[in-house]
C-alpha cells in the first residue's frame, strides 16, 4: 500500500508518517531527510543543494525524483510506502505517478493535512525555543523567516498538485491542527481498510 501525506512544512507529516511505520509496517520516505542525509555525508548532491535547503527553496525536480525512484526500489520498501515532503510539484506528481505504475503499484490514499499557516509559524516558534531549551540546535531552515519562504513555494507549487489527486478520487483531507494522536486516529480509520483490502488481494 502507498501513501502520500500532503500538506505544508511543519504540517505534522514526518510525525504522522513515523506513526504509519509502526502501525502498518510501511517505509516513510521522506525527501527532507535524504537531502538532509546528503548534506551530513558531504556529498556532491549535498553540496548542490545546500543554499537551496537554507533558503527554504524546492530543490530540482529531477534530484528528488532520481532519489525516489532509487529508494523505492530497496527491499524495504516492498510492503509500501508514506511519501513524506515528496511530491512537491505537478512535474514530480506526474513521475511518481509513472514509477509506480512501471512496477505495478498504484497509490491508496493521499492524505491533505490542512492547517492554518499562523498557527504553524507558532508550532515553529515553540517547537525552536523547546530545543534552545534543551540544549539542542534547530535546523538551519527553522526560521520564522524560511518558514514563511517555504510556505510561500507550497502555495505556488505544491498546492496546485491538490486538484491533481483530488481529481483521481484519492484525496482525504484532515484537519491536522488537532493533537497529534487525534490526528493519528483519523488517519489510522482511514487507512486500516485499505490496508486489508491490499492484504487480502495478495
Ligand atoms: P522537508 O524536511 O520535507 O520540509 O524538506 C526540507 C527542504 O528540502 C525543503 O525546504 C526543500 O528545500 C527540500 N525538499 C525536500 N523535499 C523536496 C521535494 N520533494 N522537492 C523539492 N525540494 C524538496
Amino acid at each position: 500500500m502507498n501513501l502520500i501525506l500532503l500538506g505544508p512544512p511543519g504540517a505534522g507529516k514526518g510525525t504522522q508518517a513515523k506513526k504509519l511505520e509502526e502501525k502498518f509496517g510501511l517505509k516513510q520516505l521522506s525527501t527532507g531527510d535524504m537531502l538532509r542525509a546528503e548534506r551530513a555525508a558531504g556529498t556532491d548532491l549535498g553540496k548542490k543543494v545546500q543554499a537551496i535547503m537554507d533558503r527554504g527553496d524546492l530543490v530540482p525536480d529531477q534530484i528528488v525524483i532520481d532519489m525516489i525512484a532509487g529508494r523505492m526500489s530497496q527491499s524495504d520498501c516492498a510492503r509500501g510506502v508514506i511519501f513524506d515532503g515528496f511530491p512537491r510539484t505537478v512535474a514530480q506528481a506526474e513521475a511518481l505517478d509513472q514509477m509506480l505504475a512501471e512496477k505495478g503499484h498504484k497509490l491508496a490514499a493521499v492524505i491533505e493535512l490542512v492547517v492554518d499557516e499562523n498557527g504553524l509559524v507558532d508550532r515553529l516558534n515553540k517547537r525552536v525555543a523547546e530545543m534552545k531549551a534543551a540544549g539542542q540546535i534547530p535546523r538551519a531552515d527553522d526560521t520564522e523567516e524560511t518558514l514563511r519562504n517555504r510556505l510561500a513555494e507550497y502555495r505556488a507549487k505544491t498546492a496546485p498538485i491538490i486538484p491533481y489527486y483530488e481529481k483521481t478520487g484519492l484525496l482525504k483531507k484532515i484537519d491536522g491542527m488537532r493533537a497529534i494522536d487525534v490526528v493519528e486516529k483519523d488517519i489510522a480509520a482511514l487507512v486500516a481498510p485499505q490496508e486489508s483490502r491490499a492484504a487480502q488481494a495478495k
